[in-house]
């Protein structure tokens, strides 16, 4: 029995090519995952970035039209229309009159109030009298009118003011001057704070910007800020600075040399604000455009929050498929290496590592080798081919009536193995025997000729405790119990005894 070495050195090769390239398909799958999820995740991250791009530049883009309108609408309208009433020939002319009818200048005056949905005033230092489209009346040195007095005695035409009347109103005021450019008095329109305050709220609602209209005293005028409120212009006490908000301190403080009161300037906070600053020119003001850091915008953090979220799903899933891949292919590859390809059955080396577990958690094993007889006969008549179903068959035969525990494996060649642990030699001797029988009986078709042929198989049955035994000494004592069998005239199954051992001697 030596021939089977060679024979089984050839299988073990064979089994471990298989499992070369079954290793180089799993390494290639590896690869593939591994570059699509590194690919996903460059992907994701350009489209996040250029997705949060675009949205921060679409959002200043959509809120740079509605600014220009705002301010278009809001504070250079009424500039204009108190600008056209003062350069209006018809009311240079009347106001010159020794003699003026109040209803007619009031009609007027509401004329334009209602076209332009403002407040008109006029207020004439000849009459000492001012009129309002609301049809309010005073005289000029009352105390409603202390702003007359001092706007008189300011050089320039133009000023806006905020008025002290029960609700506060930016009053947007023109000197009147005759054909000589004599001062003659006041006129101009006037507009709700709250008004302001809600047009600018909404922008800012809309956009997330604060805005602060500051005159050439470094005083708020306007802001779509709420809490500042100044009721009136006048009262130095109820006026909010520039220099008192918080954001404007922390600009001062780090750009206190650079800021230049007449350019376009954008500054950055400690706090992260973005403030722009815009001078309005016609009314010697500025504005401030307060943006909150970009991290603190919602949308960013939108589409952050879903790009990751879908890049961690997408992760998760490549994640489980790998490792699902890795214990497949795990599987598969000691399954293939475990596994003799002809017949099926577990291979030398998978029988090695199934005794040593035997022999650990039992007390006793029955070892039984069977050789095919005069196998090589098969192979010389009807050729190698036919010899290979004849093994197939044998080995399905060995392996129909086994128990979970027992194992039935190729051992090389035409030699198979069979381990039954807690089995007596003489349960196996009954369970062979059937075998053997089972298999002398099958008919093996010869196809070319049409006739068949019989094949029998020995058997060489041992049962030893397992205590300090190694498989070589299972294996010597059945070989001997096999080598007998063959001596009996084959098809035999022999159990290994002393007279066995002496008789192979
Ligand atoms: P004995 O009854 O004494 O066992 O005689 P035998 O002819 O069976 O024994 P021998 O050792 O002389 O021949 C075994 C033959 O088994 C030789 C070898 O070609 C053949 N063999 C081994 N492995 C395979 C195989 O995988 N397929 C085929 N077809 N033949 C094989
Ligand atoms: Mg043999
Ligand atoms: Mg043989």
């Amino acid at each position: 029995m030596t021939n089977h070495v060679i024979n089984t050195q050839t299988l073990t090769l064979g089994t471990n090519i298989c499992a070369m390239k079954l290793n180089n398909k799993f390494d290639r799958y590896v690869a593939v995952i591994f570059f699509v999820t590194i690919t996903t995740a460059i992907l994701t991250s350009y489209f996040t970035l250029k997705d949060v791009i675009n949205n921060h530049n679409k959002q200043v883009q959509s809120a740079i039209t509605p600014l220009f309108s705002l301010i278009a609408s809001e504070i250079l309208r009424p500039l204009n229309v108190a600008n056209f009433m003062a350069n209006n020939h018809f009311i240079i002319d009347y106001a010159n009159q020794e003699k003026i009818e109040k209803d007619y200048l009031t009609s007027y005056l509401e004329k334009i109030a209602n076209s332009y949905n403002m407040v008109a005033f006029i207020a004439l230092e000849k009459h000492n009298l001012m009129l309002d489209s609301d049809g309010r009346e005073s005289m000029l040195n009352s105390d409603e009118t202390e702003w007359y007095s001092r706007l008189k005695e300011l050089p320039g035409e133009q000023f806006t003011d905020i008025g002290n009347s029960e609700e506060p109103h930016l009053y947007f005021d023109n000197k009147i001057r005759n054909i000589d450019g004599e001062f003659i008095g006041f006129t101009g329109v006037a507009i709700d704070l709250n008004y302001f305050s809600i047009k600018f709220q909404e922008y800012s609602d809309r956009f997330g910007f604060e805005l602060f209209f500051v005159d050439s005293n470094n005083i708020i005028t306007l802001s779509s800020n709420k809490i500042l409120e100044s009721k009136s212009h006048h009262r130095q006490d109820l006026m909010t600075r520039l220099n008192d908000l918080p954001w404007h301190q922390s600009l001062l403080k780090n750009n206190a040399t650079d800021i230049n009161l007449s350019t376009e300037l954008i500054y950055t906070t400690d706090e992260g604000l973005l403030i722009s600053q815009m001078p309005i020119k016609e009314l010697n003001w500025r504005m401030f455009i307060v943006s909150p850091p970009a991290d603190r915008q919602s949308e960013y953090w939108e589409i952050f929050i879903g790009r990751f979220l879908l890049f961690f799903i997408v992760a998760i899933l490549f994640y489980m498929m790998l490792l699902y891949s890795i214990s497949y292919f795990k599987s598969r590859l000691i399954k293939q290496a475990e596994t003799d390809h002809l017949t099926q059955l577990p291979n030398r080396s998978h029988i090695h590592w199934r005794f040593n577990h035997i022999v650990k958690t039992n007390q006793n094993l029955c070892l039984v080798l069977a050789d095919i007889d005069n196998f090589k006969n098969i192979n010389d008549t009807y050729g190698h081919l036919v010899g290979d179903d004849v093994l197939r068959i044998i080995a399905e035969q060995l392996s129909q009536t086994i128990r979970k525990v027992d194992v039935v494996g190729r051992w090389g060649g035409e030699e198979f193995m069979m381990l039954l642990p807690e089995t007596t030699a003489k349960q196996a001797h009954i369970i062979v025997e059937r075998i053997r029988k089972n298999i002398a009986d099958i008919s093996f078709p010869i196809s070319t000729t049409g006739s068949s042929f019989t094949s029998t198989v020995s058997f060489g049955i041992c049962e030893l405790p397992v205590k300090n035994k190694t498989i070589k000494d299972y294996i010597e004592s059945a070989d001997q119990a096999l080598y007998q069998a063959k001596n009996n005239g084959r098809n035999k199954s022999v159990i290994f005894t002393n007279k066995t051992e002496s008789m192979a001697r």
